[in-house]
């Protein structure tokens, strides 16, 4: 089996992450930094989003761990004492898949048909450059509402606890093929109005975002910000495509939840 490691690049997480290398190379298994079998992520839910940009094209051979090296997290569930036991369970240990889903942004051109589409883990966020945005939202291609406020954030099961959670959004169980639509300051008075609830749309339905005046924006992908001018259309859906962690123990999604959010000590 092929193996390579991600470090967010402080010195804990580098020890760590040449401490489990060399352990893993005694074991026989070969490092590839380019096509592994398995990643394994040393710092916190934000190295493994780098980690899952770097592996994208190859989400179907890949598949990732996350050690936390400062506070627990969400893709990032093994604490840095426990490395002996994954080690050995990695090398000697047939493992368990579990896949999350992926959001789908396909973002369309004014000229000349081109297109550009990505995967985000956790969301992707959509804001005007300058002053208040202002797009035309669509649901299964019907209007749905002309938004006006900082922004919009469509997130996956599993980014929800992430931005959307800090916008409102509700949690979602990455068993759920959906996506999350969350709104930021939206402009609510008896001129302008939005649903001003999250919406969660099934994998069936796609949410596309349409330019009322300026068509340019400041699109986020996870950690990656990005200026789209001349745009379109900006349609999310949930991706065909999935992320792949390897599992070798039970950690229920909403015992993370609860050590995360309400208290790590019972
Ligand atoms: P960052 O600003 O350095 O860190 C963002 C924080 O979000 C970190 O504490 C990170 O945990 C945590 N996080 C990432 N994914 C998470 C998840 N799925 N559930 C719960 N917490 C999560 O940025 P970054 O490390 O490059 O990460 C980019 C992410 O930051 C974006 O995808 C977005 O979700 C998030 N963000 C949040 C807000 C907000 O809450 N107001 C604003 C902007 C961006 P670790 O410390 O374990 O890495």
């Amino acid at each position: 089996m092929k193996f390579a490691i991600t470090s967010k690049g402080d010195s804990r997480s580098n020890t760590l992450m040449h401490k489990m290398r060399t352990y893993l190379l005694d074991f026989d298994l070969e490092y590839d930094e380019d096509q592994p079998d398995i990643c394994i992520s040393v710092g916190g839910d934000g190295t493994l989003l780098y980690a899952f940009h770097r592996y994208s094209s190859r989400l179907d051979k890949t598949a990732f761990i996350g050690v936390h090296t400062g506070h627990l997290g969400f893709y990032a569930d093994w604490v840095p004492e426990e490395i002996e036991k994954l080690v050995i369970a990695v090398a000697k240990t047939p493992y368990q898949v579990i896949e999350y889903p992926l959001l789908e942004v396909i973002i369309r051109y004014q000229h000349g048909g081109r297109e550009t589409r990505y995967l985000a883990l956790n969301e992707s966020t959509v804001k005007s450059v300058e002053g208040t945005l202002v797009m035309d939202v669509e649901i299964r291609g019907q209007h749905f509402e002309r938004f006006r406020g900082d922004g919009l954030c469509v997130s996956t099961p599993s980014g929800s606890t992430a931005y959307n959670k800090a916008l409102g959004g509700a949690i979602l169980h990455p068993s759920l093929r959906a996506i999350q639509v969350a709104e930021m300051a939206s402009i609510n008075n008896r001129v302008f109005r939005t649903v001003g609830s999250p919406l969660i749309l099934p994998d069936h339905h796609t949410c596309t975002l349409k330019p009322v005046n300026r068509p340019d924006f400041q699109v986020t992908v996870d950690h990656l910000t990005l200026l789209h001018k001349d745009v379109k259309s900006i349609q999310f859906r949930v991706a065909d495509e999935k992320i792949r962690f390897a599992r070798f123990r039970p950690f229920p999604f909403w015992k993370r939840v609860h050590d995360s959010f309400i208290s790590d000590s019972d």
